[in-house]
């Protein structure tokens, strides 16, 4: 398979960092349409599903207005604000079972077996074992810990190391989250390829730490970005040389 991207293949790391979400993980429907509106009925919202583009704007929106006041501090506050906008961009409803809702979406967030891995991970992650490259995991972790992640899906065989925003009490795209890693490896920074779907958190942070860094642009929303881009992990190994 050919990268899709400009400025691939690069040459073989030491380390590939993953991001989780999106990346590795693939939430299941609770946290789209039909899980929110399962969820809902539950505590007696009838939420429309036909909104769910203008309910995920919101969100993304109201996100966007959350992180801009509290920075790049681990924020366990950005969920719920998530999965409010996310209820009354849907028709929301009586305050109490919005809020029953959103505390439930909240809740089922942090568990492992409410998500999935994407078909393409362990095939990339055993191609990149084979060929002598170290793994480990940077998240934002919103809700799940990496250790209930690593042995919910039986990563350890593949993992090394993990830093999550919990642990170290910011958020990518700081330099701390990479920087913990690549110390605890001790792998130089020019070492070592960021492998994420968001360009600001996984592909600028890494970058701007000296790091390369590939965007898995999964829905093909970021094509014509000058950066490094596949669209799937099964061309992570081509994109890396492997
Ligand atoms: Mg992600």
């Amino acid at each position: 398979m050919t990268p899709a991207g400009p400025l691939l293949p690069m040459p073989t790391p030491e380390l590939v960092m993953f991001d989780l979400d999106y990346t590795l993980l693939r939430p299941s429907d609770q946290f789209e349409a039909p899980g929110y509106v399962r969820t809902g009925a539950r505590f007696g919202l009838e939420l429309d599903a036909a909104h769910w583009p203008l309910a995920e704007h919101a969100a993304y929106a109201a996100a966007r207005e959350r992180r801009r006041r509290t920075g790049l501090v681990h924020d366990d506050g950005l969920l719920p604000v998530i999965a409010h906008a996310i209820i009354e961009g849907l028709g929301g409803g009586p305050p109490g079972a919005v809020e029953q809702t959103a505390a439930a979406i909240v809740d089922a967030w942090g568990r492992a077996e409410n998500f999935g891995l994407y078909d393409d991970v362990l095939p990339c992650l055993g191609v990149l074992r084979s060929a002598g490259v170290r793994m480990a995991l940077v998240s934002n972790a919103l809700g799940h810990g990496l250790e209930e992640v690593v042995a919910h899906f039986a990563l350890d065989d593949f993992i090394c190391a993990g830093v999550s925003s919990a642990s170290v009490g910011v958020v990518k795209p700081a330099a701390a989250l990479f920087e913990a890693v690549l110390v605890s490896l001790d792998v130089a920074a020019a070492a070592a390829v960021m492998v994420g779907d968001s360009v600001e958190d996984d592909v600028k942070g890494a970058l701007a730490c000296g790091c390369g860094a590939i965007l898995l642009d999964r829905n093909g929303r970021v094509s014509g970005a000058p950066l490094p881009r596949i669209e799937s992990l099964a061309e992570l190994p081509a994109a890396l040389s492997i």
